[in-house]
């Protein structure tokens, strides 16, 4: 039966639909309000997912909950605020009745500096984010699944900048390397509770935040050193996403899953 529910039939022909389908779950993204966090959260919700949308500014969120319609809710989240991050889970609890058992730890920031300019309120509030953010939105949502008694996908949005260095931008590259770091230990404590833990690590995917500078020349010189001499797009995640969410993912934990041409 566990295998059927996995999406595998039992004469062993491969179900494709329901190994990817995400209908009964509920998925909480973070920094839902724009770019990447965006197209997460329509992407789970296609695969049927029910989305809670979490942001600072809750009003930033209307235009997608609205387009999202009925499976949509939205909760405000500041993710370097412990309080704010056990509200955020126990609201979104509510407006569905089930843990929240996808996490998509999207948030993120950067500060582009040379690391000699760099302040310690630079890289506190880049580390703040990234890292501690991510900390406590996985071991709070993780803690509910735990009581709830329920399996869940975890997945930590870090970036190629976590396995190689990009100029700077110390904080990002450090806070994300301890984000791959923090995703294998928390998959290795929470296998036993059937909750997988994996990141997620794009290249440069095209977003409102980055258009101009990729536009630039500095910017195309990036595009020109990318093997395959593009940008990512958003949808050049979809599936990376969906794997590591839904059951076909089902054997993989503490995997860096990398998408960057
Ligand atoms: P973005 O700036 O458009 O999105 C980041 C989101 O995080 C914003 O909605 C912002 O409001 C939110 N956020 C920031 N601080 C927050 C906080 N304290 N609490 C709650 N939300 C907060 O950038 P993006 O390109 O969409 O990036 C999304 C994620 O993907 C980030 O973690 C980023 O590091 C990662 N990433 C992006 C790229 C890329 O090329 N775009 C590449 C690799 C990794």
């Amino acid at each position: 039966l566990a295998g059927v529910r996995r999406g595998w039939s039992i004469a062993g022909m491969i179900d494709i639909q329901s190994l990817f389908s995400l209908e009964g779950r509920v998925a909480l993204v973070t920094g839902a309000s724009g770019g990447l966090g965006a197209h997460f959260a329509r992407v789970l919700h296609g695969a049927g997912a029910r989305i809670v949308l979490a942001a600072r500014r809750i009003d930033a969120l209307a235009a997608l909950a609205g387009e999202l319609g009925g499976r949509a809710a939205t909760v405000p989240l500041n993710v370097t605020e412990g309080e704010a991050v056990a509200q955020a889970f126990i609201a979104a609890e509510a407006a569905f009745g089930a843990p929240c058992d996808i996490i998509v730890n999207n948030a993120g920031i950067a500060v582009t500096k040379p690391v000699l300019q760099q302040s310690e309120a630079d890289w506190d509030s880049v580390l703040d984010v990234n890292l501690r953010g991510c900390f406590l939105v996985a071991a709070e949502g993780a803690r509910r699944l735990v009581a709830a008694k329920t399996p869940g996908s975890i997945i930590n949005i870090a970036s190629i900048g976590g396995l190689r260095i990009l100029s700077g931008v110390a904080g990002y590259t450090a806070s994300k390397a301890g984000l791959v770091q923090l995703t294998k230990q928390l998959a290795v404590e929470l296998a036993r509770h059937d909750i997988r833990v994996n990141a997620l690590c794009p290249g440069y995917i095209e977003t409102p935040i980055n258009r101009e500078f990729f536009a630039s020349e500095a910017g195309q010189a990036v595009i020109r050193r990318v093997p395959q001499r593009r940008l990512g797009q958003p949808g050049d995640l979809s599936g990376a996403l969906l794997l590591l969410a839904s059951a076909a993912g089902a054997h993989m934990t503490g995997a860096t899953l990398v998408v960057d041409g």
